[in-house]
């Protein structure tokens, strides 16, 4: 306080302290007075008086054409632009302010610049935040749809599957069916970029099949295009059909398909690729070995680095580093043997699963079903279509209803054992649905389908209202279990009635036996 009640000029002193550059300047664009920041900011330290104001804040030989004061006097309101100054590398925010004498003639102006680049930046770092928030908004429509359009595709090839004959029609279709499948495990991906995607579905997986489909999927890669090159490349696969890993099946599909196109790229000129696995019981190893040009150490080291990459515009770099975090979330290893000249192996180390008793004990007990009345509620018409024909074909009764407001007032009046009901609905939501249904009968198996995530602060929902979650898309086997476990309940809730009837009546004549 002291030191300011010292100063001499308190206003040169504001002037010369602001981090602001302040220059006064004439009619005739000469710079008549400026502050301290603006002497070491725009004059590099020297003065900059008597200069031009356009040769000083904007290294030009001539007046701007933009110069904000004209727009500024024109309109009477401040008018700001923003520069870039090349040879200092910042961008600046700039302010003219006119001057008028008494008589209100314009007599000069006051500059006032101000270094912005980090203000600039961050809001360029929340602009491209919120650019990646709603692109995750959008992706995770999308994904939605394409959902419900994978049903569609999914449930008929399915249909299709049981009723075709011609072994050559059926290789045809089971192909469209993998290609189907394979579209839904990408929309997987988008759900997750978009962090819309739950938890990972670990299950136990039958490896020899994994490794099957990733062979037959990822053909075109070492098949077609090595045809082309009239090369061959040769994939093995030698392993027990007994091996089961516990895993995210759509996650692990990935984790083979990036091993296997890079072994690929590694064999521009053939070779074998060899995967075989063993079981020890708690774990199991993976070996997958390819006879190519393999990796110096250099390249060993950084091979799960994102976007390290050997391959220039062909590679992302992303596809080791992928594997590597799918195989750490699965509490897995992943190790590379490699010898330039030779050929790589990467060996996985995954957990063991066991088929479940409970697994057989479904299988074993899907005969004992009976004819079911369902009720299906989904906006979209051809999923209800989709759901008709594949419960019918399964002998079940089925009514479909697109506005589940509807379906409700017709389940007060006919007696469902099972209500299927999408879950994102315009009129009313899966969730409220499934309360009413509960509300009126509580013995009814009320079943979920969607193509969303279920956010997890909804998980207490689909506990308290719901018996399934259906995730679209659903193969037929997947609704058929369901819903043969629903018919067990229902079987199971019949003999019961039926045995306490029994029960009752034999203690009534036990009853008047005594009486
Ligand atoms: P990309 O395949 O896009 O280059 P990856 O993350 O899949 O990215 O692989 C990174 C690098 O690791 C590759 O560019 C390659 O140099 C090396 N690499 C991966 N797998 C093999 C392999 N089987 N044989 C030889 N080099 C490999
Ligand atoms: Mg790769």
């Amino acid at each position: 306080m002291e030191y300011l009640e010292s100063v001499a000029d308190k206003y040169k002193f504001i002037f010369d302290k602001t981090f602001d550059q302040i220059a006064l300047v004439d009619m005739d664009l000469y710079i008549v007075e400026a502050n301290r920041s603006a002497t070491v900011v725009f004059g590099m330290g020297l003065s900059i008086q008597g200069k031009k104001c356009y040769e000083i804040f904007h290294r030009r030989e001539s007046p701007c054409v933009d110069c904000p004061l004209f727009a500024s006097y024109e309109t009477g309101k401040v008018v700001s632009i923003t520069f870039y100054d090349e040879k200092i590398g910042e961008h600046f925010e700039e302010r003219t302010y006119p001057i008028t004498d008494d008589n209100g003639l314009l007599v000069g102006f006051i500059i006032v610049t101000r270094n912005v680049t980090t203000t600039l930046e961050i809001e360029n770092k929340s602009y491209l935040a919120k650019k990646l928030i709603a692109l995750g908004q959008i992706s995770s429509g999308v994904a939605h749809d394409f959902n419900n359009v994978l049903t569609g595709v999914l449930g008929r090839i399915q249909l299709l599957k049981r009723t075709v004959k011609d072994k050559n029609l059926l290789k045809q279709i089971n192909m469209i069916e993998k290609s189907a499948l394979d579209g839904a495990s990408k929309v997987a991906k988008i759900q997750e970029f978009s962090r819309t995607r739950k938890s990972k579905e670990f299950k136990t997986i039958n490896l020899k099949e994994l490794v099957t489909d990733v062979i037959e999927m990822t053909r075109p890669k070492w098949k077609e295009l090595a045809d082309k090159k009239g090369m061959i490349i040769e994939p093995v696969i030698e392993m027990s059909d007994e091996i089961h890993v516990i895993g995210d099946e759509s996650d692990l599909r990935n984790a083979f398909t990036n091993i296997i196109f890079n072994a690929v790229d590694a064999m521009p000129e053939g070779g074998i690729i060899e995967i075989r696995a063993e079981d020890f019981n708690n774990i199991v190893k993976i070996y997958i070995r390819d006879t190519g040009v393999g990796m110096s150490d250099e390249v060993k080291e950084k091979i799960f680095d994102p976007f390290f990459t050997t391959k220039g515009h062909a590679g992302t770099g992303l596809g080791m580093s992928e594997v590597y975090g799918i195989i750490r979330s699965h509490n897995g290893m992943i190790e590379i043997e490699s010898e330039v000249g030779k050929g790589t192996t990467i060996i996985l180390t995954l957990p063991t699963g066991k088929k479940t008793e409970r697994e057989k004990i479904v299988k074993e007990e899907k005969v004992e079903t009976i004819p079911l009345n369902v009720m299906a509620i989904d906006d979209e018409e051809y999923i209800l279509e989709v759901i008709r024909d594949i419960l019918l074909e399964f002998g079940h009764n089925v009514a479909t209803f697109q506005n589940p407001k509807e379906a409700i007032e017709e389940f007060k009046n006919e007696q469902y054992d099972v209500v299927l009901t999408d879950l994102g609905m315009p009129v009313m939501s899966g969730f409220d649905v499934a309360r009413k249904i509960k509300s009126i009968n509580k013995n009814t198996t009320v079943i979920l389908l969607t193509g969303w995530n279920i956010k997890e602060e909804d998980d207490k929902k689909v506990t308290d209202y719901a018996d399934y979650v259906l995730r679209k898309p659903f193969s037929i086997d997947n609704l058929v279990s369901v819903i043969s476990e629903s018919s067990r309940k229902v079987v199971q809730r019949i003999r019961e009635k039926s045995e306490k009837k029994s029960k009752n009546k034999s203690a009534s004549t036990t009853d008047n036996h005594t009486g």
